[in-house]
């Protein structure tokens, strides 16, 4: 399934913890643009199958091709270097630290440290982005607060700017609306969709009519197998889906 189309295929990756094989032999290929997102129930291996391609656990088995580019052991920093970005989801924003200090701080990673060349050009351009995400994640009027201040809603919309802010051609986001009350959702649905124009998106999620809403492409995952793949449409009419994941 190699294809310019792609920017994220996943070969035969497998993890195990003691015992269990909590991801097993799982291929999976991730568009360029539009949502791909990734199902099962609880304990069916999302997360670590999440944790395998972001760098944050190793795998057993398997390949993870970014852009083309094997990618398999790489650092979380390293693939954020390259263009792989993900939010967690345990909120991994400053507290102490204002709205517009987090967005400054995350975009600022990909600066070469303590290159005197490094042009002022280069450095307006990102404060100005950082403007620009501000407005565009309706946090203008919070810029100056502390992000532990933030309600539940723009804490989850700050960290998904965050996650954006260094440019990624990839955002990973495992269970975005965790938390968020039903007029979140519904917000931050909007705005995963109307990212994915932009960047490839791969979205572990929990709420099943927000996937089915946003996905063009879903992975069913249960006990660390590949159970499905397809068109929401079709995934939700598959007898296997239906039987392992909405218990019917
Ligand atoms: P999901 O995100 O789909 O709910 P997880 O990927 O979190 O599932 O977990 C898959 C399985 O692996 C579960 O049985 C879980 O208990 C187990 N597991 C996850 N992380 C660890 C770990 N660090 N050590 C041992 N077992 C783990
Ligand atoms: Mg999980």
């Amino acid at each position: 399934m190699e294809s310019t189309d792609t920017i994220l295929q996943v070969q035969g990756l497998s993890v195990s913890f003691g015992a269990l094989r909590a991801v097993d032999s799982v291929d999976m290929a991730v568009r360029r643009s539009g949502v791909t997102s990734l199902i099962g129930p609880n304990g069916a291996g999302k997360s670590t199958l999440f944790n395998l391609i972001s760098g944050a656990i190793r795998p057993s088995a398997g390949k993870v091709l970014f852009n083309g580019v094997n990618v398999t052991g790489w650092s979380p920093h390293k693939l954020l270097r390259a263009g792989m970005a993900r939010s967690f989801q345990i909120t991994n924003l400053f507290f102490d630290m204002s709205v517009r200090e987090n967005l400054r701080l995350a975009s600022q990673i990909l600066e070469p440290a303590g290159k005197a060349w490094w042009p002022l050009s280069r450095s307006h351009r990102a404060a100005e982005r950082v403007e620009e995400q501000l407005e565009r994640f309706s946090l203008q009027g919070r810029a100056d607060a502390l992000a532990g201040e933030l309600s539940h809603g723009e804490q989850r919309r700050l960290e998904i700017a965050v996650a954006l802010a260094s440019g990624p051609q990839l955002l990973m986001l495992d269970e975005p609306t965790q938390g968020m009350s039903h007029g979140d959702t519904q917000e931050a649905a909007q705005l995963i969709k109307t990212l994915s124009s932009e960047v490839g998106i791969l979205l572990v999620e929990h709420d099943v009519n927000l996937v089915m809403d946003v996905s063009d492409h879903i992975v069913v995952l249960s006990q660390g197998k590949k159970l499905a793949e397809g068109r929401p449409a079709d995934v939700r009419a598959n007898p296997q889906v239906q039987a392992a994941y909405f218990g019917g």
